[in-house]
């Protein structure tokens, strides 16, 4: 390996582990991706240095929960048709555990996202639901901070062919890696100073925004045309979280969005896509959602029509929304002009609205409601939590003052404030 390339996995590993989960010493850590299986096998060079990183912190054990695409293309050649819902339980117990013990946990995003390419979309769809119904409990956790988590990516072959198809096949790697030391601030003399000036800058916006406490949102471009309302409470937040255990981290690396939710019972209007969707391994582009008393009641899309009516489909919550979150168009994933073909990335490119569930931690004291009750304040829930980008250099946000006034939140995509 290069020496300059290694001093930047360093880097990032220690940005993951300081910044990204302030990883405390005698916490165990558990590295897993169970939406896909597991961790990639290929991105052991990273996440060898994460665990060191991790035990230099004061790990007292560290676990990973590897996958290899092959075995998993393997499956769906050979398996047994009516076998796709069973599911590796261990890897859900093996999470619940360090989670409930006062561990971490980091999910590795690193996806090819053409794996699914020319499979039967029902044999994926098996997968998806067997994996959602054992993420349930973990998902819980997330959405209450019961412990300090990170999410981030790293590269693998078939994702970097996707993002850079007319690069010859030996510089694909080496310029995705570049994009996302470049995005992850890992370029920087000091990363963990830059993270946290940037941190700081953030959480200056959502502040903003929580003074003003707007009690609705009007979000119009071309082809978009839509009203949300806020809730009552509603908390607007920065990636910049603390765990219920006292641990301030950062979930996201990288992030660059302000968000919270809104009532998923009033959204009314129209909104058009920015960028592509990738759900369940497949891509859904340039689509439309019109929303009626907070549902989803009419969509098209251009590519993917079908996983979107999956998608809208899979239980009561997914045809409502759980998240609003603003980004400037300005943010260094957006000024990259490249799409990534998986959220954490592209989400923290543009403005973006989430189907299905709500983060309890958006509205105030949502942490000790039940789900009943958060939903009588209008929290969504849902298997499923979906983000798609509506953001881009052409959006225009107004906020509505409770005493009517309106007020510019963005216009052509940039902070109005
Ligand atoms: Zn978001
Ligand atoms: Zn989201």
């Amino acid at each position: 390996m290069e020496k300059s390339f290694l001093s930047n996995l360093k880097k990032y590993a220690d940005l993951i582990i300081k910044v990204g989960l302030n990883l405390q010493p005698g916490q165990k850590l558990i590295v897993q991706h169970m939406r896909n299986d597991g961790v990639p096998i290929q991105s052991a060079p990273l996440i060898r240095l994460v665990a060191d990183s991790a035990y230099q912190a004061g790990a007292r054990l560290v676990d990973v929960q590897w996958r290899d695409d092959e075995i998993t293309l393997g499956r769906f050649k050979y398996a047994p048709r009516d076998s796709f819902n069973e599911f590796p339980a261990w890897q859900a117990q093996g999470i619940l555990d360090v989670v409930e013990d006062g561990g971490a946990m980091l999910t590795v995003s690193s996806i090819d996202p053409d794996l699914m390419e020319g499979q039967d979309p029902e044999l994926v769809d098996q997968r998806q639901q067997a994996f959602l119904e054992h993420w349930k409990p973990i998902s819980a956790h997330i959405g209450k901070n019961s412990m300090n988590w990170n999410l981030f990516s790293v590269p693998i072959e078939g994702w970097a062919r996707k993002i850079f198809p007319d690069l010859p096949v030996e510089e694909q790697m080496p310029a995705l890696w570049d994009a996302i030391f470049k995005i992850c601030r890992v370029y920087e003399d000091d990363p963990i100073a830059a993270w946290e000036s940037h941190l700081a800058e953030m959480k200056k916006h959502a502040d903003h925004l929580n003074e003003k406490s707007y009690r609705k949102l009007h979000y119009t471009a071309p082809g978009t045309d839509l009203w949300l309302t806020l809730p009552e409470g509603h908390v607007w937040r920065s990636a910049g979280f603390k765990s219920q255990t006292g641990i301030s981290f950062t979930a996201n690396i990288p992030t660059e969005e302000v968000f919270t939710l809104p009532d998923k019972r009033y959204t009314e209007g129209t909104v058009k896509s920015a960028r592509p969707l990738l759900y369940s391994g497949s891509v859904i582009d340039n689509f439309n959602l019109t929303f009626k008393e907070g549902k989803v009641v009419a969509f098209s899309a251009e590519q993917g029509e079908g996983t979107l009516e999956k998608l809208l489909s899979t239980d009561e919550g997914a045809c409502m929304l759980g998240e609003v979150a603003l980004v400037p168009n300005s943010s260094p994933i957006s000024q990259s002009g490249l799409l990534f073909y998986n959220t954490l990335l592209d989400e923290n490119a543009s403005c973006h609205l989430a189907l299905g569930s709500a983060y309890r931690f958006s509205l105030d004291g949502g942490e000790k409601l039940s789900l009943e009750e958060f939903g009588a304040l209008g929290g969504n829930s849902s298997l499923i939590h979906s983000d798609f980008m509506i953001g881009s250099g052409d959006l225009n946000v107004d906020g509505v003052l409770e005493n009517g006034e309106v007020e510019p939140v963005l216009r052509a995509g940039e902070w109005a404030f």
